[in-house]
């Protein structure tokens, strides 16, 4: 592959992408309330063609050591059974020169048996559970599609994994219910042996049009105490929990002057999202699904046609880049977060202010700017500190 891709104005480095998100089906057993997937009732599944389009046009040009992270993600992956896995994975090996990738699975955990182990061991797949902490909370969004909680199910996979010794993070979507207990999910992780966790924000984007966080003038700070008490409490604990929104930003802290900051979803190509059919997206994974004529509903080419230098030709994709650019330009012109946020995620922009020109959202306000904050006032005050003797867990 070309080390520049030159088109007109458009020049664009061609290491992407970093990582690669596929739509194994857009099929999802579970219908939360958050959810931003819109056909998550089709029960379509990728075909051997895309597969093979996806190892011989992206996959086999890179260099091996460039080769992306791959996320099976945007419908629930395990809705397809693991046979299919171990034919697509044998596939996008043979096919792009014989080199395994790094797979991914977002799941939501439900029915994870030994077959799944034994695929996810003979491929070393990276899980991420999605789980909203205690089932009082879970429940009340993560809903199976009767209509009943999805918190036994999830726990049962989860304890699964737990007995196979098979690692996994979880991931937890925090809506302003948790904010008053965050010893409650602490608590809750701890009961469990869960250690690494990522907290995600109810956001407004795809099919869902509201959040608990927005109408509230009290919500973004609501939402820095919480993170606060969290990483105090967490720090009490034993064995303190990884959170990803702290270690992100001791990893900034650490590398940004060496390495400067990437923002991967405002960069063309670093992340490439390919839908079931092939189609190919790229900028923030959630644009795949949405509707929107006049940007050709953001599939910018089909990946059975060529490889991901084959978005660059589409106009829609075209307007839409000046437009992310113009964005990006504003948010350095504006705002002091800039230098670690690298001007923000393009779909929260769209979907909070219907344009991507814009720049802060309610999405940033939380998920950058009070997680920076917070992260390293928590880390100033964790550098002078005085060790406190004995180091007991401190709840409620
Ligand atoms: S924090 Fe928000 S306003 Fe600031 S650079 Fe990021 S997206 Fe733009």
């Amino acid at each position: 592959m070309a080390e520049l891709a030159e088109l007109g104005e458009l020049v664009i480095p061609m290491s992407a992408p970093s990582l690669l998100i596929l739509q194994p089906t857009p099929y999802c057993n579970l219908n939360c309330s958050y959810c931003y997937l819109p056909h998550r009732d089709l029960r379509s599944v990728m075909s051997e063609d895309v597969l093979r389009a996806i190892a011989r046009y992206i996959l086999a040009p890179m260099p091996k050591a460039q080769r992306p992270a791959v996320i099976w993600h945007a419908g629930e992956p395990m809705t397809v059974p693991p046979k299919w896995y171990h034919n697509a994975f044998e596939l996008l090996r043979r096919e792009s020169g014989g080199t395994p990738l790094n797979h991914g699975f977002q799941t939501n955990g439900v029915g994870v048996t030994d077959h799944w182990l034994k695929l996810w061991q003979d491929w070393n797949v990276q899980i991420g559970v999605s789980l909203d902490g205690p089932a009082e909370f879970h429940n009340r969004r993560r809903k199976t599609r009767r209509g009943t909680g999805s918190h036994a199910l999830t726990m049962k996979g989860v304890e699964t994994l737990k007995s196979a010794g098979y690692p996994f993070h979880i991931i937890s979507v925090l809506t302003t219910d948790i904010l008053p207990h965050p010893e409650l999910l602490i608590e809750f992780y701890a009961d469990n042996d869960l250690h690494d966790v990522a907290f995600n924000i109810e956001e407004i984007e795809g099919q869902t049009e509201t959040s608990s966080f927005e109408n509230d003038d009290t919500a973004v700070s609501r939402y820095r105490q919480f993170l606060k008490r969290f990483y105090e409490l967490s720090d009490r604990l034993p064995v303190p929990i990884n959170v990803r929104e702290l270690q992100n930003v001791q990893s900034l802290a650490a590398n940004m002057r060496k390495n400067g900051m990437r923002n991967t979803q405002n960069t063309p190509l670093a992340i490439v999202t390919i839908a079931v059919d092939g189609g190919m997206s790229t900028f923030s994974p959630e644009l795949i699904g949405v509707t929107d004529h006049a940007r050709d509903n953001f599939i910018f080419a089909n990946v059975c046609d060529g490889g991901v230098e084959r978005i660059l030709l589409s106009p829609a994709f075209q307007q839409l880049k000046r437009e992310v650019e113009e964005g990006k330009r504003a948010c350095a012109r504006s705002c002091g977060y800039f230098d670690v946020c690298g001007g923000g995620a393009p779909a929260n922009k769209y979907f909070e202010h219907g344009r991507f020109d814009g720049t802060e959202t309610l999405y940033c306000q939380l998920t950058i700017q009070a997680n920076v904050d917070v992260a390293l006032d928590f880390m100033e005050q964790r550098s002078g500190r005085v060790p406190e003797q004995p180091r007991e867990m401190e709840l409620r």
